[in-house]
C-alpha cells in the first residue's frame, strides 16, 4: 500500500508539473498573440424576445493559434487574467468591437445597434481602464450609449468596493452595464440593484432546465417578474430551442441570446447573415 501511495503521488505531481508547464507555454504564446494578429472576435446577436429583431451583438474573444489551432476563452482567459495580460487584450477587444460594430452598423443601417462587451475585474479596476475606454470611444467616435459591459455576477461581489465607483463613472458616460452569468454567484437581487445596472443575463444553466424542472422555471419568471419591477431588463442566455424561447416570450423576458437564434460568427458571416434574415 505504501508503495502504492507513492507511485499515486508521483503520478500527481507529474500531471501538476504538466500542469504548470502548459500554463507557462499558453502565458508566453499570449504575450505575443496581439502582435502576431492570432485575435479575432466572434459576434453573437441577442434578439429582443417580443418583436424578434436583433438589438445588440456580443464580442467573444477567439485566439487562432498556428501550432495549437484555436484556443477556447476557458481556457485562456483565466491565463490573462492571471498574469495581467487580460489589460492590453481587453483593451485590443474595446477597439475592435467598436470598430467592427461601427462597419456592421453602417452595412445594415442600423445606427441603434449595441455591442456588448465582456470585461473582467482586474481590467475593469485597473487604474487606466476609463482613460483606455475613452480614447477608444473618440478614436471610433462611438456612442458611449450603444456600449454595454458584461460583468459576472461573481466578479460584482468579489470586489465591491474597488467596482463600484467605476461602474458609476461609466453609467454617467452613459455606458450602460449587465449582469453576465445571474443566478450562479447566488447574490440577492436586492443587494444588486445598489449597482447601476441595467440589464440581468440569467444564466444558461437556469434556462437549460425550465423545460425539465418546474421548480428551474418557476425561479426563473421569478427573476424576470422581480427585476422589472426594479426597474431592471432580463436577458436569457443559452436559449437552444423553440419551446424555451415561446416560454420566454410568455414570460416578458426582454431580450434572448443562442444557438437556437444565433451562433457567434465572424463579422463578415454575421452581416451576410443578418441580410439574408432581413430579406426573408
Ligand atoms: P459568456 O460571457 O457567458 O459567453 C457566453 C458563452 O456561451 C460563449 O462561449 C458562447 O459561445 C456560449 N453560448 C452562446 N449561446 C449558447 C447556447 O445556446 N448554448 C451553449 N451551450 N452555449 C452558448 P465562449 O465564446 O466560449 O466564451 C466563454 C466565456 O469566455 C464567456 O462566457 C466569457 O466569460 C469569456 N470571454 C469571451 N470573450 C471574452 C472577452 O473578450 N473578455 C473577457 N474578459 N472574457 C471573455
Ligand atoms: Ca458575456
Ligand atoms: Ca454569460
Ligand atoms: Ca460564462
Amino acid at each position: 500500500a505504501k508503495r502504492r501511495g507513492r507511485s499515486q503521488c508521483q503520478a500527481f505531481s507529474q500531471e501538476m508539473a504538466q500542469r504548470v508547464a502548459r500554463h507557462h507555454e499558453l502565458e508566453q504564446a499570449l504575450e505575443t498573440a496581439i502582435d502576431r494578429n492570432q485575435f479575432w472576435l466572434a459576434y453573437q446577436p441577442q434578439y429582443d424576445v417580443a418583436t424578434g429583431k436583433v438589438v445588440a451583438l456580443e464580442a467573444l474573444l477567439r485566439w487562432q493559434h498556428p501550432v495549437w489551432g484555436s484556443v477556447g476563452p476557458d481556457q485562456f482567459i483565466p491565463i490573462a487574467e492571471s498574469s495581467g495580460l487580460i489589460v492590453p487584450i481587453g483593451a485590443w477587444v474595446m477597439r475592435r468591437a467598436c470598430e467592427e460594430i461601427g462597419q456592421v452598423r453602417a452595412v445594415l443601417g442600423e445606427p441603434e445597434l449595441r455591442i456588448a462587451i465582456n470585461v473582467s475585474p482586474h481590467q475593469l479596476i485597473h487604474e487606466d481602464f476609463l482613460a483606455s475606454l475613452n480614447d477608444t470611444l473618440r478614436e471610433c467616435e462611438a456612442d458611449p450609449r450603444l456600449i454595454e459591459l458584461e460583468i459576472t455576477e461573481t466578479s460584482l461581489m468579489d470586489s465591491v468596493e474597488d467596482v463600484l465607483p467605476i461602474l458609476t463613472q461609466l453609467r454617467e458616460r452613459g455606458v450602460s452595464i449587465a449582469i453576465d452569468d445571474f443566478g450562479t454567484g447566488f447574490s440577492s437581487l436586492s443587494y444588486l440593484i445598489r449597482f447601476p445596472v441595467q440589464r440581468l443575463k440569467i444564466d444558461r444553466v437556469f434556462i437549460n432546465e425550465i423545460e425539465q424542472a418546474d421548480s428551474q422555471a418557476t425561479v426563473v419568471s421569478a427573476i424576470i417578474a422581480m427585476a422589472h419591477k426594479l426597474g431592471l431588463e432580463v436577458l436569457a442566455e443559452g436559449v437552444e430551442t423553440e419551446r424555451q424561447h415561446h416560454w420566454l416570450q410568455r414570460q416578458k423576458c426582454d431580450q434572448a441570446q443562442g444557438f437556437l437564434l444565433g451562433r457567434p460568427m465572424s463579422c463578415a458571416d454575421l452581416i451576410d447573415s443578418l441580410q439574408i434574415q432581413r430579406n426573408l
